[in-house]
């Protein structure tokens, strides 16, 4: 793709160069990199190729670029273990198996073992060539087997894969299907590809003119459409069908189809929350310490639920599922309502913390198993009876929702609420809250525009105030695992501490941002001894940031995100989080950082990123150096 778009690339140099020095304008992201800009532009430049070759072929690629082979909300992850990839490459490459562990441990990656074994390598017979269809379908049928027979076939499936292709396919072969492409292309950047690529195609038939105007306001229409209707064959199948301007009134909500949830803003002090709201009308509700459960019913009847990452807990939350079922009024058909899930005392009829939520298991539930019984707390509606109420304002949907699901204590509540303006009855309602196990205070803008549901926005219509936050730097951050180090003293046969990261979306780097050692609990210390034992590798992976003086005695695949609380941030020479947003060559880190809790429904993209890791210091006003 590269070779073939040189081309393009030059031919709009100018257009690159506009860009990125209006991005250089903000300082928020001096450090946008120039492979970002080159990305875009090549994948718009091939988007454009394949529409032209139909929406199923179209849809596939975007997949493929994406390493996935359905929607994200449907679980179905292409990721083959290590173990099973090498057998692959070693029947295909025809060296034996140690030849291949033994590469991998020294490059610490089978994609490049792949790529390179394949060097001169003859085959008997001439390969069919590789093809989008024959790729995609082969992903697709490998991450849908599953059980111990099928381990032999999907080893074929995978060699035949490696043999048919050039060295460079082997390559991404390979490193697809471990999950790891790593091509530093976001969703986000597809997104506007694929825009770009259809505003273009679009004028290319009418004949009309390509303006800037025209390729960015596609490009926010196609984003946020997607954030209430995530399926790309919908999309794709949309656009070529119609004009993006178009696109709003067709892609709407669609139950069955989970809307990416509204995310909030965190506050220091009760006193920001009143700057921020001054003139607004407001209501202050608990925020409760649970799951965040997104729930739908749709036509046929059936009732979902996803998670704050959109993944299916329907199964999980069988049991609550049905008893929300008979807490809806008679003439509803189809919805999508909000809510966190609470592990519920139905003894005493209170919140439990959520410590014992997480104990719950989350497959293969049998619902005489189940020993941590659950409340919904609903906070919001987004649809009902076909209509998306997203652009209702928060008020009225509050009305809708209690119209519509009947108040039935220890099953379906209403997450509490009070207007209240001044700062004292602010505090005592929070005071109250943290009584009540909850973790603070959800603060939404009531009345008016500014009160609409946002999908997937962190928006500052909603604050949050965590009373354990009140103090410190307003909200915890949610960290990358990539290292620790040994344990000494009391702490032998553990780890003694962990190099955590903060994630750069851009560059899709782990960038490292503390040492941590406090808040364990001595079973914490035993738990991830035995847990972290198999995520250990040999080498830091390429796209870990990290000075050579916080060097870790083992390293880590990221894969564990933790909930981590610190008295403030700091500029530093030896972390490098969000390094190049203050300085060239330092990084923000924390201080004092606190261990507060697994957060199992993260995944390490997920972790608190570059943007926000520099706001949080922007907030502190302070100038902090360590
Ligand atoms: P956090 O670690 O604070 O949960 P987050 O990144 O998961 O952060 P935020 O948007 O920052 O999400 O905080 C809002 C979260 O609080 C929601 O995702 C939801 O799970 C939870 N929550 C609890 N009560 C409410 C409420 N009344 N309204 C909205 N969200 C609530």
């Amino acid at each position: 793709i590269k070779n073939n778009s040189n081309k393009n690339l030059t031919t709009n140099s100018n257009e690159i160069s506009n860009i990125k020095s209006q991005k250089c304008a903000d300082p928020k992201i001096i450090n946008l990199s120039e492979d970002w800009l080159e990305i875009a532009e090549i994948m718009k430049h091939f988007f454009l190729k394949m529409i032209k070759l139909g929406p199923d072929h179209l849809t596939k690629c975007i997949y493929l670029c994406l390493n996935q082979v359905a929607p994200e909300y449907e679980g179905i992850e292409i990721g083959v273990g290590e173990s099973l990839l090498m057998k692959a490459i070693a029947s295909a490459t025809g060296k034996n198996l140690s030849k291949v562990k033994s590469e991998a441990e020294k490059c610490g990656d089978l994609g490049t073992v792949a790529q390179e074994f394949r060097t001169n390598q003859k085959t008997l017979f001439p390969m069919p060539k590789l093809t989008i269809d024959g790729v995609f379908n082969t992903f697709y049928e490998i991450s849908i087997s599953s059980g111990l027979s099928s381990q032999q076939k999907k080893i074929n499936k995978i060699s035949t894969l490696v043999v048919s292709g050039s060295q460079i396919e082997a390559k991404y072969i390979v490193r697809s299907l471990e999950g790891k492409l790593r091509i530093g292309l976001a969703e986000k950047t597809v997104l506007t590809a694929l825009a770009q690529a259809f505003t273009i195609y679009h004028c290319e038939l009418e004949q009309s003119k390509v303006t800037p105007e025209l390729l960015s306001t596609g490009s926010e229409i196609v984003k946020n459409v997607y954030t209430q209707l995530p399926n790309f064959k919908i999309l794709v199948d949309a656009l070529l069908k119609h004009k993006i301007e178009k696109l709003p009134e067709i892609c709407k909500l669609m139950p069955g189809i989970p809307v990416k949830p509204m995310l909030a803003h965190p506050t220091k002090s009760i006193s920001e929350v009143l700057d921020r709201f001054n003139g607004v009308k407001f209501t202050c509700e608990y925020k409760y310490d649970g799951e965040r459960i997104q729930i739908h019913k749709d036509l046929s009847g059936k009732i979902t639920s996803f998670s704050r990452n959109s993944e299916k807990t329907t199964e999980k939350y069988s049991d609550i599922l049905l008893k929300c079922a008979e807490c809806i009024a008679s003439d509803v058909t189809n919805f999508i309502i909000d809510a966190e899930v609470v592990a519920w005392d139905t003894a005493k009829n209170c919140i439990l913390p959520f410590q014992i939520l997480s104990t719950r298991k989350r497959k293969d539930v049998k619902e005489n198993e189940i020993t941590v019984q659950v409340c919904l707390f609903v906070f919001d509606i987004l649809y009902l009876n076909n209509q998306s109420l997203l652009q209702t304002p928060f008020e009225k949907r509050r009305q809708v929702l209690k119209d519509t699901f009947v108040y039935t204590p220890g099953t379906l509540e209403y997450a509490k609420h009070e207007n209240l303006n001044e700062i004292d009855d602010i505090q005592t309602f929070l005071d109250k809250s943290i009584i009540n196990n909850c973790e603070g205070l959800m603060v939404k803008v009531l009345d008016g525009e500014e009160s609409f549901y946002e999908p997937s926005k962190r928006s500052r219509n909603w604050l949050k105030i965590k009373k354990d936050y009140l103090q410190g730097i307003g909200d915890s951050l949610d960290l990358v695992v990539i290292g620790a180090y040994i344990g000494k003293g009391k702490r032998v046969g553990v780890y003694g501490g962990f190099l955590l990261a903060s994630y750069d979306q851009e560059k899709e780097e782990y960038q490292s941002i503390c040492k941590i050692g406090t808040g364990f609990s001595e079973a914490d210390l035993k738990n991830f001894k035995e847990e972290f034992e198999k995520l250990v590798i040999s080498d830091p992976r390429p796209y870990y940031i990290y000075g050579e003086a916080t060097k870790p005695d083992v390293w880590f695949e990221p894969a564990k995100v933790w909930e981590v609380k610190a008295a403030d941030l700091s500029i530093s020479p030896v972390y490098k989080s969000a390094i190049g947003y203050i300085s060239e060559n330092k990084g923000i880190s924390l201080r004092f950082p606190r261990f507060i809790r697994v957060r199992d429904d993260k995944a390490p993209e997920d972790a608190t990123n570059s943007d926000q890791i520099f706001e949080m210091y922007e907030a502190q006003g302070n100038n902090t150096q360590s």
